[in-house]
């Protein structure tokens, strides 16, 4: 991974600070409310992919951001799936959990004026760690003093160490957020270097960038039965070649994602492979193949080989 611009243009971390803090941040709430949209604009990068529709993150996604005094490490995690008990979402659920242990503070993330028995369900995951109620899309509200009421409400029914309303789409109250946040983690030098945005491999945010297109790009009738598995990925003196295949439930969707003469397939291939030049800082050879696997969603040995286990 390059250098992100934006941090390399903070002042290096003190290492030798005594107050210097450092901690692991869970990043929960329901699909939809805007955790990856969150994520990625706290880390400055494009990280966890995002789309209108809900459950588009399936991993958990680990992004760093570091201050003159602070290191923040955020851990995106699905949305917790309450309906449907097939094999995918139960190893998303599990994923939750387990993005859960081990962390010194969570902030759970709402949408606007909405607290619902979702949230609820979501909130007594966390119920052990400092947490922070994270009220987004404020921008979506058109008179602010309906907050008020609101978070009246909710702090007479849940213990918050604090209530911050924000808008991740509009970058509204994100600093004020990461200052509250601070208070929260504990004193501890640095674990990752100061330039490091994630732990995650090249090759897994190729496959979720190109996974994020696939869902921007179709409608309603695909989404859900897409995985994405990168086959091959060489780095050649500055060049990445990539061939990756998108998997499909059916031969009907297979053709969907092709398009008409191969164009719907063209546009999906050529902006995942400009997101990933942008990402990478170099250039990107993509190769994309969709290929048919009956019942992946239902079928944990694909699962586990899609790496959701
Ligand atoms: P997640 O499922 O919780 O990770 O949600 P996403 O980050 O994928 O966002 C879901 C949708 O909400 C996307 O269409 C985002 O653009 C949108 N969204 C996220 N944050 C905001 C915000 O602050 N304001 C508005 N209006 N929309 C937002
Ligand atoms: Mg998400």
């Amino acid at each position: 991974m390059q250098p992100n611009k934006r941090i390399d243009s903070l002042p290096r971390c003190n290492v030798g600070n005594a107050s210097f803090r450092t901690g692991l941040i869970a990043i929960v709430g329901r699909p939809n409310v805007g955790k990856s949209t969150l994520l990625n604009r706290l880390v400055g990068e494009k990280i966890s992919i995002t789309s209108r529709k809900p459950q588009t993150t399936r991993y958990r996604v680990t992004g760093i951001l570091t201050h003159e005094d602070t290191q923040f490490i955020f851990a995106d995690t699905p949305g917790f799936q309450l309906e449907h008990n097939s094999a995918l979402n139960q190893a998303m659920n599990r994923c939750v959990a387990q993005s859960l242990q081990g962390v010194d503070a969570a902030l759970l993330v709402v949408d606007s004026l909405q607290f619902n028995d979702q949230d609820r369900r979501v909130l007594n995951l966390v119920s052990g760690c400092p947490k922070l109620l994270v009220i987004n899309k404020i921008d979506k509200l058109t008179d602010k003093k309906q907050l008020l009421p609101f978070i009246k409400n909710v702090s007479g029914e849940h213990r918050f160490e604090a209530i911050v309303p924000v808008s991740a789409k509009k970058n509204l109250q994100l600093k004020e957020l990461l200052q509250t946040l601070r208070e929260l983690l504990p004193e501890s030098p640095p674990i990752f270097p100061a330039d490091e945005i994630t732990d995650c491999s090249e090759r897994f945010l190729a496959a979720e960038l190109l996974r994020e297109k696939v869902f921007r790009l179709l409608g309603e009738e695909v989404p859900y039965a897409v995985s994405v598995m990168i086959d091959d990925y060489v780095l050649e003196r500055g060049l990445r070649r990539i061939r990756a295949s998108v998997i499909v439930d059916k031969s009907s969707q297979k053709a969907i994602i092709i398009g008409a003469k191969g164009e719907k397939l063209k546009t999906i291939a050529t902006q995942a492979r400009q997101d990933m030049e942008e990402l990478f800082e170099g250039k990107v050879f993509l190769k994309v193949w969709v290929k048919v696997k009956r019942g992946w969603a239902n079928n944990s040995l694909t699962l586990k080989k899609l790496g959701y286990e």
